[in-house]
């Protein structure tokens, strides 16, 4: 029997979000049943609400940092139980077989990773949707656990936000005696905050005003720049090993580049709608790399959260009721959000 499930969906990437009413897939064998207790709002939410990259299909229930309990489990689950503390992040199924997910890099399955909303079931049931809502099916190799030291309103964001700059600060090697570089103090870059201030790295954020700098140092920033400040580019020239940026918006990454030190790497993570062009002197200096990363993978998302765990690590997050959604857009547009809108699914009542 499959489960009734209610949230709020666009309709039309013109239109606001608004209530809707939809099913879960009766649970398989290899299925945990999650009531939803909190979903964060990723700025990738909007992008993909507006159809601004593209390909987006309606009506979406978006949502991809989602946190809850467990409610059932199919007969072959070998990892959860009912009552335990869960997260579902931004893929819910790879193909699991190739060179990538055999690797523990299902974000980058050779044959297309689901996403958790906007994405196609692999047996061709439907489209995927995600956590604006009060329940999801999952199957269980794509479900964390979240530590039952954190809460779980403020753990939600880890799903997208915590993991998609865990993954390139672990890879580029964030720790002691490096100087990491976060640009952009939203979602995603209070938790590269966070997260390389705990792993032991010099952080600098970049942030296009001042605005932010008080919250920057309570959050285990080092130092602050605004990029508005064009000194700021000239003094901190070669001074970066890793930069990564968050920004959603197009920028200059030349600029950005030139603040890295020999074999330094600019690591792209926001996704602005327009292309960036890059120049090549930009990279033949020093022997710098442009890079990019997208979240992680399962593997390395667990070991995000037992990192968040041991350290305490969780969102500065807003925590809004459901209807407050469209509100919650247009703020987090205008980057007006101290760092995290969270929603609190109780209230879909
Ligand atoms: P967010 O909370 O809106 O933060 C983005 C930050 O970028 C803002 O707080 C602001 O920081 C800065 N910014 C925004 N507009 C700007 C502009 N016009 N010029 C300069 N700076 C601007 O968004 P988020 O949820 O962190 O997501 C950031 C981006 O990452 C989005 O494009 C999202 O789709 C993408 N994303 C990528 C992945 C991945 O796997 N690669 C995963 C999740 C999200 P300051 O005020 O400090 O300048
Ligand atoms: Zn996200």
């Amino acid at each position: 029997m499959s489960i009734p499930a209610r949230g709020y969906a666009v309709l039309d990437p013109k239109k606001p979000l608004e209530p809707f009413s939809f099913v879960r897939r009766d649970p398989r064998a290899n299925d945990v049943v999650i009531d939803i207790k909190y979903c964060g709002i990723c700025h990738s939410d909007i992008h993909q609400a507006r159809d601004e990259w593209g390909g987006s299909r309606f009506p979406m229930v978006p949502g991809h940092e989602i946190a809850g309990v467990v409610t059932r489990v199919g007969a072959n689950v070998k990892k959860f139980k009912v009552g335990d503390h869960v997260g579902v992040g931004c893929m819910v199924d790879s193909c699991l077989a190739c060179e990538n997910c055999e690797q523990h890099l299902e974000q980058y399955c050779l044959n297309g990773m689901t996403g958790t909303y906007n994405g196609k079931e692999r047996d061709g049931s439907g489209v995927t949707q995600g956590g604006y809502s009060n329940t999801i099916v999952v199957r269980e190799e794509f479900v964390l656990k979240i530590p039952d030291s954190l809460p779980l309103d403020g753990a939600a964001p880890l799903l997208c936000a915590g993991i998609t700059l865990y993954s390139p600060l672990a890879h580029w090697k964030a720790g002691p005696g490096k100087r990491v570089a976060i640009v952009g103090l939203g979602g995603l870059g209070h938790m590269g905050v966070k997260i390389a201030h705990a792993m032991g790295a010099e952080v600098t954020v970049l942030s296009h005003s001042m605005k932010k700098a008080d919250d920057a140092r309570r959050l285990g920033a080092d130092h602050f720049y605004a990029t508005s400040d064009p000194e700021a580019f000239q003094k901190l020239r070669g001074h970066f090993d890793l930069i990564i940026n968050t920004v959603s918006a197009a920028q200059d990454w030349n600029a950005f580049m030139s603040l890295l030190r020999t074999d330094g790497a600019l690591v792209v993570v926001g996704i602005p709608e327009e292309q960036v062009p890059v120049n090549a002197f930009s990279m033949i200096r020093g022997r710098i790399s442009l890079a990019g990363s997208l979240i992680g993978g399962i593997k390395e998302t667990q070991d995000m959260l037992d990192f968040c765990g041991k350290h305490g690590l969780t969102s500065d997050i807003e925590l809004i009721p459901i209807q407050k959604v469209n509100e919650a857009y247009e703020r987090v547009v205008k980057s007006d959000v101290r760092y995290r809108f969270v929603i609190d699914m109780k209230s879909l009542g």
